[in-house]
């Protein structure tokens, strides 16, 4: 399994990272990893301190509502898990806000459905917030708005909605904190030989064949097939996108200060891709 490589990442303009809830919770609780956390409040301080816009997308609402509930088991029904979110969504963003305050730094929340992507009007005004916040220098913390949001107009994931909001905000790098290095040849859970695949500059059949679900955890809801859509959708909006393993988020400093391990998706603008249509179409 090859594992080490050289390079680095120019510091963006506007970056959207992605964390999930398999980085961010304890597997067996679903409580907060707190000494996580506040690595990468300190991370993202420092990008934002370098003059970088940054947005965050956090997953864990539902995850953080059930330790604090304290259920044993993950819930199962929607209507619970509704009332997960409710609950995790505003401790999430508590410990956020108490985190970054510490660092002089100021954080907002939005939560999205499709439907805020669907409507013109709401996803023009989604836009001109997350402007105005940038504008502000506050530091918007994304997630789907579980609390109300069901199959009918959910986006499902993370993976996916982040690359919608890097879209949204026309980002130029989005950053995938994943429990995996980046993207193999072959599952490597399985297979010794599996390599890590450094760049893409298009994604093709032959990886989406690749692309396995192999991550194989049991707190998050995204698998590899659900990093691809976001690639797609990423780069296709002219914004790079990397896939890093989130399990040391000190892997932020290595993108901006080379070497780093993980897989960087080339964005290929395409004047014709709109993400309203996108959404409407394929999701
Ligand atoms: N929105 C969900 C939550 O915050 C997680 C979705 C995901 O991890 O992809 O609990």
């Amino acid at each position: 399994m090859e594992t080490q490589q050289i390079r680095k990442v120019k510091l963006p303009k506007r970056v959207v990272i992605k964390i999930g809830s398999s980085s961010l919770n304890h597997e067996e609780t679903g409580g907060l990893n707190f000494t996580k956390l506040e690595k990468l409040v300190r991370e993202l301080c420092d990008l934002r301190n370098q003059g970088v816009d940054v947005c965050l997308v956090s997953s864990g609402a539902i995850a953080v509502g059930r330790s604090s509930m304290g259920m044993k088991e993950r819930p199962k029904t929607m209507a619970k898990k509704q009332a997960c979110a409710a609950v995790g969504q505003a401790r999430l963003m508590m410990t956020y806000q108490k985190m970054f305050s510490e660092y002089h730094q100021t954080a907002g929340q939005v939560l999205m459905t499709k439907k805020t992507m669907l409507d013109n009007v709401s996803r023009k005004n989604a836009q001109n917030t997350f402007e105005e916040l940038f504008e502000l220098g506050v530091i918007p913390i994304v997630n789907e708005n579980d609390t109300v949001s069901t199959y009918e107009i959910q986006f499902g994931d993370n993976d996916t909605l982040s690359a919608i909001v890097a879209s949204l905000i026309s980002a130029d790098l989005l950053i995938l904190l994943s429990d995996i290095d980046g993207l193999y040849t072959d599952d490597p859970h399985a297979n010794p030989n599996a390599k890590l695949i450094k760049d893409v500059d298009v994604i093709d059949e032959k990886l989406l064949h690749m692309a396995k679900e192999s991550t194989g955890s049991d707190v998050g809801t995204g698998g590899m097939a659900t990093k691809l859509t976001a690639a797609r959708i990423a780069t296709r909006s002219g914004c790079d996108m990397i896939i890093a393993n989130g399990k040391d988020v000190g892997i932020l400093h290595e993108i901006f200060e080379g070497d780093f391990t993980g897989t960087l998706f080339h964005q290929h603008y395409d004047e014709d891709f709109y993400i309203s249509d996108y959404i409407e179409e394929t999701l």
